[in-house]
């Protein structure tokens, strides 16, 4: 496997475990590249585990099927629709347990760095002050799971909750 693409606002999309080896074929290229997104896809097509990461990062699987692959909320008025479009169709998204949301800081989208649970977050007090709900409770895999983003200008740690 050779250039296996880099995304600004996803940089480890293996680890975060959105994406997975896998030897399936690539709904949109046919081709057999061995990763593949797991994360959602929003299209009218049901399209669930299809795509290879190679079709992500050059936007023809979001162009192919109209899609969009996370979902944002209250975008801050200074990010520009070029990061908007790259968050929503050339970056692999993550699935929470509730509709998930893409975050922001310095007028440009976070890297998502993955789901977090409580001790994750003691060390990123930034981002546990950020939490909205008891957050003693949260869970990398369990029923209540924070998600984690960094901002990649100056590095504050941002995130969010949600349960089942
Ligand atoms: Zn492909
Ligand atoms: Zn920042």
């Amino acid at each position: 496997m050779t250039d296996v693409p880099t995304f600004r606002y996803h940089p480890d999309p293996v680890g975060t475990g959105e994406v997975i080896t896998s030897d399936a074929p690539c709904r949109c290229c046919g081709r057999h590249r061995g990763l593949m997104y797991t994360g959602p896809v929003y299209s009218e097509d049901e399209v669930v585990e299809e795509l290879c990461l190679w079709c992500i990062s050059d936007g023809s699987a979001a162009t192919l099927f109209e899609a969009e692959l996370t979902a944002v909320l209250d975008v801050p008025d200074d990010v520009p629709q070029p990061v908007l479009t790259e968050v929503l169709t050339r970056t692999p998204g993550f699935s929470g347990w509730q509709q998930e949301h893409w975050m922001f800081h310095c007028a440009d989208a976070a890297a998502y760095l993955g789901k977090v649970g409580y001790e994750d977050l003691l060390v990123v007090p930034e981002a546990l002050e950020m939490i909205n709900q008891p957050a003693t409770a949260l869970s990398a895999t369990g029923e209540a799971t924070g998600y984690l983003f960094r901002c990649l200008h100056c590095g504050t740690h941002l995130a969010y909750a949600d349960h089942v």
